[in-house]
């Protein structure tokens, strides 16, 4: 069996890609590994979602509907309960390996794949807390599907660590159950959640925030379940102020640490990688190095919004499909993209004067709050745009989108956020 193009997951992300691609006459196969199609929105049964797209604001499993029933009217071929296990570049596309209960192993062929396997969560490993090993330490994404999938409360009183959007909407979610949610802590000396969620969820019902606060110390009782932890401040070096020391007596700790991209799948292709976005590079098309592979969605970057997600991967839906039909050989003319002082990261890494895409979608985080900014975009020390933007923080990424003739094929382009 072969097909044209392959996308690897069916959240929001793969959903959209798969719609676009299809619309442009592609051949498409989507491979879920879990027994539904809509990914993470499955579980976010808060509203908040497709504003910007459908002007209306959903829930996530309301917004998954309206995407899904597109996919299905677009009768585009999928599985479900189908695992991808390995990605392997073969003379003219890639050989898909994936794996599920009714078919057992299988292997497809493609001229391209979209990878939309979306992000995972950092554990308790990960940043290394000390004391006791209790059950009760669960990560905030986990909690979230326990409590809205499987209809299980995962404590009664509970403390949350980080102060990511997931950390925010559980803190809200278990308080509404009836859990008494003692507070949440963030290391940073300002939130990574989005604004309008550090007031609906933790404002809104008298939830306090610690910024600058770590856990320092986790404590189990005689049958190894959470008793109390310690919260501590912290210096502008992140280490614990002594004298500091707060205790909470809560079975439950949630951690809301942040999300890393999944492309382990990557593992076995030569992908050029950002440490930054712990992705992959790709140019204006979605494109990586690895030609005819493309990436989108959590798994490119971790987005604040769906509205987002869906339209980077319509975008990469489409520009997968002119990739199928050129089956471009020409040598790409790459010019780099990069990210000035103030900037976490930006995307696309490189804008490929070879490729069909015109249309330059950058999209960009900040390395610190800035109250009044002016973004400037700048090739061979010349200003090509700028653009004034108030109040930016790094949890909400910004874009600006340009076109290719804007720029000519030498020099890096720079992207900067001047503080005002
Ligand atoms: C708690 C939380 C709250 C949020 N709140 C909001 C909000 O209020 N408003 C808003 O606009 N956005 C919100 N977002 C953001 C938005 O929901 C996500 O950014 C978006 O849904 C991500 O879509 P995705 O397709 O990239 O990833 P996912 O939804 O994670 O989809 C990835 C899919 O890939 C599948 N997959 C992974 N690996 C494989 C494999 N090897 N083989 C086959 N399938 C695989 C997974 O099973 C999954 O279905 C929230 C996100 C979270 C986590």
């Amino acid at each position: 069996m072969k097909k044209e193009i392959i996308v690897i997951g069916g959240g929001a992300s793969g959903l959209a890609a798969a719609i676009s691609a299809k619309k442009e006459g592609r051949d498409v196969l989507l491979i879920e590994k879990e027994d539904r199609l809509g990914g993470i929105l499955n579980q976010c049964i808060h509203n908040g979602f497709g504003l910007q797209v459908f002007k209306e604001e959903y829930t996530g499993p309301e917004y998954a509907d309206r995407y899904i029933n597109e996919f299905y009217k677009n009768n585009i071929e999928y599985l479900l309960d189908a695992t991808v296990t390995d990605v392997i570049k073969i003379k003219d596309g890639f050989e898909i390996t994936f794996s599920s209960r009714k078919t057992g192993i299988k292997k497809v062929n493609t001229n391209a794949v979209i990878m939309s396997t979306g992000c995972y969560e950092r554990t308790r490993g990960s940043i290394i807390i000390p004391g006791d090993r209790p059950y009760g330490v669960i990560t905030a994404g986990s909690a979230q599907r326990y409590l809205n999938i499987d209809g299980y409360m995962v404590g009664k009183n509970v403390f949350i660590l980080g102060s990511g959007d997931i950390g925010l909407i559980m803190a809200r979610r278990m308080h509404l159950e009836g859990a008494n949610v003692l507070g949440v802590a963030e290391l940073m000396p300002y939130s990574n959640g989005l604004t309008r969620n550090i007031v609906q969820c933790l404002n809104d019902f008298d939830i306090p925030l610690f910024l600058s606060h770590t856990v320092t110390q986790v404590n189990a009782n005689k049958n190894q379940r959470l008793e109390s932890i310690i919260i501590q401040q912290v210096d502008e070096k992140y280490n614990p102020i002594e004298g500091t020391e707060k205790n909470f007596k809560v079975d439950t700790l949630l951690l809301s640490i942040g999300l890393i991209p999944d492309i382990t799948l990557l593992d076995n292709l030569n992908v050029e990688k950002d440490y930054k976005t712990k992705s992959v590079k790709i140019n204006q098309s979605y494109q990586t190095n690895v030609s005819g592979l493309f990436i989108c969605g959590n798994s490119l970057q971790v987005h604040d919004l769906v509205d987002n997600v869906s339209l980077e991967s319509e975008r990469a839906g489409v520009c997968a499909s002119q990739y199928v039909l050129s089956q471009t050989t020409k040598a790409n003319k790459n010019v780099r993209v990069v990210a000035g002082k103030n900037l976490l990261f930006v995307t696309p890494h490189y804008v490929d004067f070879s490729s069909e895409s015109s249309k330059i979608v950058f999209q960009f985080r900040s390395k610190m709050k800035i109250e009044k900014s002016m973004l400037k975009i700048s090739q061979d020390n010349k200003l090509v745009k700028n653009k004034r933007i108030n109040f930016v923080v790094p949890a909400e990424m910004e874009s600006i989108t340009l076109n290719i003739e804007n720029f000519d094929s030498s020099n890096d382009i720079v992207l900067d956020l001047e503080v005002l």
